[in-house]
């Protein structure tokens, strides 16, 4: 039997997010039912239910950065028992057999990942749902583990603003003797600034936000970079090995090249759509420099992502909020008003 399951949803672009009931699958032996305790609010569910990226089927119930507990397993989901604290990200399947499922890339899969919210399943045709809800049905091989000690709410955005920052800093080889940039103090920002810190990097902050300094400082920024100041940008010249673009919004990425180091790359994981103004090759070609992208991770290495957080006793600075005001959360997050991660007590939905 499906279940019916209260979240909150848009409904165009334009209307506030506001309760709405909805059918999860019926569980397949591999599935494992979550009681959602928390999720992140992340800046793609802003970009989704307002249709930025002009792909979103409404209704969409967002929320891609979930914490719960296991209530029920399939006889073929053994990993997993009733009672777990378990994390769901992104992506909630794949067709596990391209090249790039088989090396475990599983969200760079060829037929393209089923994400968490605003996909079709391809097994039953359902529209995907995501984590504003109370609960969600996820083949046990997109399931994580949480592990103990970690504030389950202050986990919630490593599902997504972790390991988004997190695959990048390990790809690149980032360790000790790195100069690493983060470009934005937001959600991806400070979870890049933390990782990458504890991965015994120098870490630089770019920003155009003076006020956040003390801040980036206390999360792990050796320097800060106010990259509206012509003379600061000047100064980090040949800098970087490598510098994490976390920008949600069309920006110019030239004044950044000249910061990269010999062999240096600019990773792109906030903007999506065409650069303007567009790029210099010069800086590029004169120094063997990079520009890239990157999304989000694959599962293992999501959970070696969060089994370092456990390590390193790793979680986001969040501000707990109410399912009720995702409204005005969203409208801060525009301002860049957010310190530094909102996080839903799902708790709250009880009063919807
Ligand atoms: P966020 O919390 O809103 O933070 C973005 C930060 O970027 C802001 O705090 C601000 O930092 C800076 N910023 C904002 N607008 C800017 C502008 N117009 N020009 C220059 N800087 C600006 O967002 P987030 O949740 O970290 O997400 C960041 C982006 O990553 C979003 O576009 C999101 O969709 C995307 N994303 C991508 C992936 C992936 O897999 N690649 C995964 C998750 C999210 P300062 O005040 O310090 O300048
Ligand atoms: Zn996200």
């Amino acid at each position: 039997m499906t279940m019916n399951v209260l979240g909150y949803a848009a409904h165009s672009p334009t209307d506030a997010l506001a309760p709405f009931h909805f059918e999860r699958r019926e569980p397949r032996a591999n599935d494992v039912v979550i009681e959602i305790l928390y999720c992140g609010v992340c800046h793609s569910d802003l970009h989704t239910a307002r249709n930025d990226w002009q792909n979103t089927t409404y209704p969409v119930v967002p929320g891609h950065e979930i914490i719960g507990r296991v209530v029920s397993a399939g006889a073929a989901a053994t990993r997993f028992k009733v009672g777990d604290q378990v994390g769901v990200g992104c992506m909630v399947d794949s067709c596990q057999h391209c090249a790039a499922c088989e090396q475990g890339l599983e969200q760079y899969c060829e037929a393209f990942p089923i994400l968490t919210y605003n996909s079709v399943d391809p097994h039953d045709q359902m529209t995907t749902f995501g984590g504003y809800s109370q609960k969600i049905v996820v083949s046990d091989q997109f399931v994580l583990k949480v592990p103990d000690g970690l504030d389950l709410a202050g986990a919630a955005p490593l599902l997504c603003a972790g390991i988004t920052t997190w695959s990048p800093l390990r790809h690149w080889k980032v360790g000790k003797g790195s100069r690493v940039a983060v470009i934005g103090l937001g959600g991806l920002g400070h979870m890049a600034l933390k990782l990458a810190k504890a991965l015994q990097a120098e870490v630089t902050l770019f920003s155009r936000s003076p006020g956040k300094e003390a801040d980036a400082r206390r999360l792990g920024a050796d320097h800060i970079v106010i990259s509206t100041d012509a003379e600061q940008m000047e100064a980090a010249n040949n800098r970087f090995d490598l510098i994490i673009d976390t920008v949600p919004y069309i920006h110019d990425l030239n004044p950044y090249l000249p910061s990269l180091a010999l062999n240096g790359t600019l990773v792109l994981v906030g903007y999506l759509g065409d650069l303007d103004p567009m790029l210099n090759t010069i800086p590029l070609i004169m120094g063997r420099k990079s520009v890239a992208g990157s999304l989000i991770g694959g599962i293992a290495e999501t959970q070696e992502m969060l089994d370092f957080c456990g390590q390193h006793g790793i979680t986001s600075d969040i501000e707990v909020i109410t399912i009720q005001a995702i409204n005005e959360a969203y409208e801060r997050m525009l301002k860049s008003d957010v310190k530094y991660r909102f996080v839903i007590d799902m708790v709250s939905l009880q009063a919807a």
